[in-house]
């Protein structure tokens, strides 16, 4: 055999020099687009769909089963399945679950790249949607038409923190068999379970709180049993490749989820008590807050909460005045996504497509991150000292 042709016919698990392969605790990681058959009668199987292992690298590799396993017992659901981004788990639980001269209601304040994908892609297929009050409930009646098959909930909002009452908001699509859909980002599956309230699809961005270290994009959707069968079907058809690498260390996160998630929670909530206090501050915007105009609903429907939350300024001051407070400021980074270990800040004007309180507001929203909670406050009042009354 020459050199060349012995390279390539180097194969590791035969040519590994170990009686045995290591039990390691954490999963090896497959990479591969090509999966071997043993023999060509499996590949006759394969081709049939009858063979009961993994054909190919969009078969979906042990360690993203794994997690994909994990997230479905955490949330409770039926099926579950990851995707390579956030966004992308929301536009496919969209495709998956709509036709052609269908009408679907999303919140106003669901994710900002979720709602443009909807006006400007969805709108394509001929799929129409109308953008109703983040903090709907039984209301929800007077947006359904008779072709309206989906409604996608997001709660607490993305920037504005409203909450739904989404038991009243299933309750009634059940009865008409529109299928519900929620991001469940925020929260997470430790902090609010969506189908003990009726809710058909969860939605996860794994790039947040689950992988936790800002270092991994990816989504997750969970289906409860009715909708688990054309949920699968989607999946398979579509071939979506999510790296085994990132689920890797997506499950790495996970494992230590609650740890991280109760910090965050309790960093943030000594962060926002003592904004509260604060003279140039108008609205601390915390679910978990008593004065949060749906903090009712939160206390009723999750078991907890996490560290990402906002505020508005009594003033309405300028971009160059804001400036001034947030170049100031050593610990929170200037940047998007959050639920990973460092603090960052986003600053913006809200867009509404429905009447809000906060729509041209400048809302600034805290990622507290696992900093010491002192340390955070003593950044965020040495900065707004920068600020004119
Ligand atoms: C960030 C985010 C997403 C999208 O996640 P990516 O992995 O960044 O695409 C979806 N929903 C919510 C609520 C988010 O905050």
């Amino acid at each position: 055999m020459k050199a060349k042709t012995k390279i390539i016919n180097h194969f590791w698990t035969a040519d590994t020099p170990v009686d045995r392969l290591p039990t390691t605790i954490n999963p090896p990681v497959y990479r591969g687009s090509t999966v071997l058959f043993d023999n060509f009668e499996d590949m006759c199987l394969a081709g049939k769909g009858q063979y009961d292992g993994i054909t190919y690298g969009t078969d979906r590799f042990p360690v993203q089963r794994s997690l994909e396993e994990a997230l479905r017992e955490l949330e409770n659901g039926f099926v579950t399945r990851v995707f390579p981004s956030g966004i992308s788990a929301i536009q496919n639980s969209l495709y998956a679950f709509t036709k052609s001269g269908d009408h679907i209601l999303v919140v106003d304040n669901a994710y900002g790249p979720g709602v443009r994908f909807c006006k400007k892609i969805l709108a394509r297929f001929n799929v129409e949607t109308t953008f109703i009050p983040p903090s709907a409930g039984e209301d929800i009646e007077q947006y359904i038409r008779p072709n309206t098959v989906l409604i996608l909930l997001e709660s607490p909002g993305s920037n504005t923190f409203e909450i739904q009452d989404i038991p009243a908001i299933t309750a009634i699509a059940e009865k008409r068999n529109i299928i519900t859909a929620l991001d469940n980002t925020w929260a997470t599956p430790l902090n609010l379970k969506p189908f003990d309230l009726g809710v058909d699809i969860s939605i996860q961005a794994v790039s947040k709180y689950i992988s936790g270290y800002s270092d991994v994009l990816m989504g997750a959707v969970t289906v409860n049993e009715k909708y688990s069968q054309m949920f699968s079907d989607y999946y398979s058809l579509t071939e979506l490749y999510t790296p085994d690498s990132e689920c890797y260390l997506a499950l790495r996160g996970l494992k230590t989820l609650s740890t991280r998630l109760r910090q965050h929670e309790s960093s943030a909530l000594q962060v926002a008590a003592r904004l509260q206090e604060h003279e140039k501050i108008d609205t601390v915007i915390h679910p978990a807050l008593p004065d949060h105009a749906e903090h009712h609903l939160w206390k009723r429907d999750f078991s907890g909460s996490s560290g990402l939350f906002a505020f508005t300024f009594k003033k309405d001051y300028s971009a160059e005045e804001l400036a001034l407070f947030i170049n100031a400021l050593d610990f929170f980074g200037l940047g998007y996504s959050w639920g990973g270990y460092k603090s960052l800040l986003t600053a913006a004007r809200q867009r509404r497509n429905t009447p809000s309180i906060y729509a041209g507001k400048t809302i600034i929203r805290l990622n507290i991150g696992l900093e010491d909670p002192d340390d955070l406050i003593l950044d965020l009042e040495r900065g707004m000292t920068r600020l004119p009354f």
